[in-house]
């Protein structure tokens, strides 16, 4: 009953709700002072075809999912709120005190990649997930992970080769290394070099099979995108005026500095052809 309570304000806002016991995937079950529960997991879909000059991965050149996200879920805690008056809903995009990855195995929401990534069944692996937990207590089913269908292509694809056994060596994943801060190994370099985005990685989602027919979505094809940030449109910026002027993009966390030496990277590359 409450299960399905819960299941029609999801839809009502266009999303679908998987449940997952808190205590099953909390990264710090001690620290559960405010009696969580329940999770409710749910994703939004990304997929969408880059242009040919889009030097920024695909879910960073769209308006930034902490912001649109957290607003949609916004709506269906309301309704929440309503419906079972008393109880916390907490709303978590990514800072989250629970293990998403393993909540999105166990609930039924997507089954492992070889990636590492989670690949959901009708959407594939461009999905970024979020959550609402509570202190409602509520049965889930708890299901036994399921592996993707093991064919080694996004292995192949992987220009650092971070990915092993189905396992990621984020030290060597070039989507990490666009984000890392301060000098970099000539290594490093080169693989930037090599991918060529400013911002992120997506090779081994493009070549996944599950990809292959994913749909999009109304985040995707109404966000306003930034497909590519070129030498000129950060001259002169300080740290402030490039927060400032690409406010709301996530590629801002980290600040200017990464983005400006992978730009000086790239172009490097450029010049030496
Ligand atoms: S994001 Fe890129 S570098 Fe990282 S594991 Fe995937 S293909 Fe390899
Ligand atoms: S590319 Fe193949 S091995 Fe890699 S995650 Fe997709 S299905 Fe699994």
């Amino acid at each position: 009953m409450i299960k399905a309570a819960v299941e029609k304000i999801f839809n009502k806002h266009g999303f679908t709700a998987y449940f997952a016991e808190f205590c099953e995937v909390s990264i710090e079950p001690k620290a559960n002072e405010k009696g969580y529960k329940t999770v409710f997991l749910t994703y939004v879909p990304y997929a969408y075809t880059p242009s040919a000059e889009q030097n920024i991965c695909r879910y960073a050149a769209l308006e930034d999912y902490h912001v649109y996200l957290p607003k949609k879920l916004n709506g269906i805690k309301k309704d929440l709120e309503e419906t079972f008056r008393g109880s916390i809903f907490d709303i978590y995009t990514d800072n989250s005190p629970i293990d998403e990855k393993k909540a999105a195995e166990i609930s039924g929401l997507g089954i492992r990649g070889r990636n590492s990534l989670i690949i959901s069944k009708e959407h594939g692996s461009f999905i970024l997930l979020g959550e609402i937990i509570t202190d409602l207590d509520i049965p889930c089913e708890s299901r036994a992970p399921e592996y993707c269908e093991n064919c080694g292509r996004c292995e192949k694809a992987c220009p650092s080769g971070a990915l092993k056994d189905g396992r990621i060596n984020r030290e060597r994943c070039v989507s990490a290394l666009t984000q890392k801060k301060g000098v970099l190994t000539p290594e490093e370099e080169d693989l930037i070099i090599k991918n060529g985005l400013i911002w992120g990685c997506d090779r081994c989602q493009e070549v996944c099979p599950y990809n292959a027919k994913a749909s999009s979505s109304d985040y995707a094809d109404n966000s306003v995108k930034l497909t590519r940030i070129t030498p000129e449109d950060i001259d002169g910026l300080t740290d402030r005026q490039f927060r400032e002027k690409y406010a709301g993009r996530a590629f801002t966390w980290r600040g200017l500095a990464p983005i400006k030496r992978n730009i000086k990277l790239i172009e490097r590359k450029g010049e030496k052809q």
